[in-house]
C-alpha cells in the first residue's frame, strides 16, 4: 500500500477484522468492512468533484460515524481534514473555512442555518449529512480500492485551537504525528481489541479524535460515538454496551460525579478513565477513588497531538495533582525565561520536542516561528518537574496574574476553592485593582440548593492559600462559558472587565 498515512487504516482493518464492529452510533453497529467500503465511496465521489492531495475538506457537526468517514476519505486522497466546533457563530466558522481554504464542506442538519449564513464565496461544494443528499451520494461512489501515496510527513489536520487565549490558529498535524501520538497512547493506556470505549468529547478537538478514537480504531476495538456530551446518556450507554474506557476534561467528570446516578449505577465494566486538556482537582480524584475508579491523566495540546506526559493510574495516588511523565517518544524540558533548565521545583515555561509535534500553523509562519526554538515547541504553560522528573502544571503563562507585586497562579487557588462543599465549578481571573494593581475575580457555580457568601469563602480559603492570593471579588453565576472542548472559557469571562 503506498498510502503510509491513515487512509490506508480502513483498508487494512478490514481486511484484517473484517465483521468486528468498529463504531456504535444511534444503536447501529458499524463494521471494519463497513467503514472501508463507505470511507472508498466516500473519496471517490470527493475525488470526482477535485479534491486531490493537499486540498483541504472541512466538516461541521456533532460527533457522527460521517465524521470519521470523511476524514478517513479525504486521507485516501492525501486531502487535508478540518473538523470544526460545530457550537461556532457564523463569522467564525467563516473565518476558519476562508483561512484554511477548504473548498468541500460536509455538514450535519443542526448546522444547516450556519452553512446558509455563510459567505457565498465560500466552500464551493457544501453536502449535507441524511438520507437525502449524503447516503444516495456516497452509495453511488466508485467502491474500487484507492491508493493514492501518502507520506507520513504529510499533512493530515488542520485543528483550530478553541481560542481561550485569542484568535483560532490552525494548529497542523501530520499523519506522522497522529501515528505516533497513538503509539504514545497505547503504552500508556492498555487498550485492547475488545475494548469499548465511549467517545463522549467532540471529535473536532484533538483528545477525542487521537486519545481515544484513533488508538481503539487501530487495535480494532469499538468506540460508541456519542452525538455530544450528556450525562445520562453517558450513563446510559456504559450500562448498556459495557463501556471499557473513556475520556474527558474535569468539568465533564465533575458533572458526570455530580448526577443522581452516580451512586446506583453500574460502571463495573470501566477499566480506564482518562482525564486531560486541564488540571483535575484532587478532591474529584478522591470522589472517583472512593467509587472504585481510578483516573490515569495526561497533559498535552492541540499542537502535540496531545499526549506531552502521561500519570499511570497507579501513580494517581502516589503523585497527586501530577501530569505525569513524558510520553514514550517524546521529551519534556521546563525552562527558566533565560531558556535554561529549572531546578527540580522551581516553576518554568514546558517545551516539547517529538515525532508528535506539530510542524507549524497553517498559513502563519510568524507564529510557527514564535512557537519553536532549537527545535523544542514553547506550550506557553507553567510547570516544576520534582526529583522524579513528574510534571506538575502551574497554569498557562498568560493566566498568571500579580497581584501587589507576587505572582498568582488561578489553577492553584482555583483548586483550593474547589475544595469546598458547596463549589461546584470555579474560575479565578486577575482583574484591573486600584490598589494591588491586578486582583483576583473568582466566579462560582454552586451545588444544587448550596449558599455561600464571599466572606465565607475567604474565612475557608485563609488557612491554604496567602492573603494576597485569596479573591478580592467573588461572583456566583449560574453557568461558566464553556469552549468547544468542555473547558471553562476565561477568555469570554475576561472580556467582562475590558
Ligand atoms: P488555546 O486555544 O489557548 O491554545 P485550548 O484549551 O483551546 O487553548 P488545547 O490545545 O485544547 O487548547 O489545550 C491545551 C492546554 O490545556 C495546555 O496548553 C494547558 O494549558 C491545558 N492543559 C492540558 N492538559 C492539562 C493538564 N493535565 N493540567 C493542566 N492543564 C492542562
Amino acid at each position: 500500500m503506498r498510502n503510509t498515512g491513515l487512509g490506508g487504516w480502513p483498508a487494512r482493518r478490514a481486511m484484517m477484522t473484517p465483521q468486528r464492529t468498529a463504531f456504535v452510533f444511534a444503536g447501529r453497529s458499524i463494521t471494519y468492512a463497513e467503514v472501508h467500503d463507505r470511507t472508498t465511496r466516500l473519496a471517490a465521489q470527493l475525488r470526482a468533484s477535485g479534491v486531490g492531495a493537499g486540498d483541504r475538506v472541512a466538516y461541521l457537526g456533532r460527533n457522527h460515524p460521517a465524521f470519521v468517514e470523511t476524514m478517513f476519505a479525504a486521507h485516501l486522497l492525501g486531502a487535508i481534514f478540518v473538523p470544526l466546533n460545530f457550537r461556532l457563530a457564523v463569522p467564525e466558522v467563516a473565518y476558519m473555512l476562508d483561512h484554511s481554504g477548504a473548498e468541500t464542506l460536509i455538514y450535519a442538519p443542526e448546522c444547516a442555518d450556519v452553512v446558509h449564513a455563510l459567505p457565498e464565496d465560500g466552500p464551493r461544494h457544501r453536502v449535507p449529512l441524511g438520507e437525502e443528499h449524503y447516503e444516495p451520494w456516497l452509495a453511488q461512489g466508485d467502491p474500487t480500492p484507492i491508493d493514492t501515496p501518502v507520506d507520513l510527513d504529510d499533512l493530515a489536520l488542520i485543528l483550530y485551537t478553541s481560542g481561550t487565549t485569542g484568535r483560532p490558529k490552525g494548529a497542523t498535524l501530520t499523519h506522522g504525528n497522529l501515528v505516533w501520538n497513538s503509539f504514545n497512547l497505547l503504552l500508556g493506556v492498555d487498550v485492547t481489541s475488545t475494548e469499548t470505549t465511549l467517545i463522549s468529547a467532540p471529535l473536532f478537538h484533538v483528545a477525542a479524535l487521537n486519545q481515544t478514537l484513533l488508538p481503539t480504531f487501530l487495535k480494532g476495538g469499538r468506540s460508541v460515538i456519542m452525538p455530544s456530551w450528556d450525562v445520562d446518556e453517558c450513563y446510559d450507554l456504559i450500562e448498556k454496551h459495557g463501556v471499557t474506557w473513556m475520556f474527558g476534561v474535569s468539568t465533564m467528570f465533575a458533572a458526570f460525579a455530580r448526577s443522581p446516578r452516580w451512586a446506583e449505577a453500574d460502571l463495573s465494566s470501566l477499566r480506564h478513565l482518562m482525564a486531560g486538556g486541564a488540571s483535575v482537582p484532587a478532591a474529584l480524584i478522591r470522589t472517583y477513588q472512593e467509587r472504585g475508579l481510578v483516573f490515569c491523566q495526561g497533559y498535552g495540546l492541540t499542537e502535540t497531538a496531545p499526549g506531552a506526559t502521561f500519570l499511570e493510574a497507579d501513580q494517581s495516588e502516589r503523585k497527586v495533582g501530577s501530569a505525569g511523565v513524558p510520553v514514550f517518544f517524546s521529551n519534556v524540558r521546563v525552562v527558566r525565561a533565560d531558556g535554561t533548565d529549572a531546578a527540580a521545583g522551581e516553576p518554568g515555561e514546558v517545551l516539547i520536542q517529538g515525532p508528535n509535534v506539530t510542524p507549524g500553523y497553517w498559513r502563519d509562519p510568524e507564529a510557527t516561528r514564535a512557537a519553536f526554538s532549537d527545535g523544542w515547541f514553547h506550550s506557553g504553560d507553567l510547570a516544576m518537574l520534582d526529583e522524579d522528573g513528574h510534571l506538575y502544571v502551574v497554569d498557562r503563562v498568560k493566566d498568571m496574574y500579580i497581584s501587589g507585586g507576587e505572582n498568582v497562579y488561578p489553577a492553584e487557588v482555583e483548586a483550593a476553592i474547589f475544595e469546598h462543599p458547596a463549589v461546584a465549578e470555579a474560575a479565578v481571573l486577575g482583574v484591573p485593582d486600584a490598589k494591588w494593581g491586578e486582583a483576583g475575580h473568582a466566579f462560582l457555580v454552586l451545588r444544587p440548593g448550596a449558599l455561600i457568601t464571599a466572606g465565607e469563602l475567604r474565612d475557608f480559603l485563609r488557612p491554604s492559600l496567602a492573603a494576597y492570593k485569596i479573591p478580592a471579588h467573588v461572583e456566583v453565576v449560574d453557568e461558566l462559558p464553556k469552549t468547544g472542548s468542555g473547558k471553562i472559557h476565561k477568555l469570554a469571562l475576561a472580556r467582562r472587565f475590558t
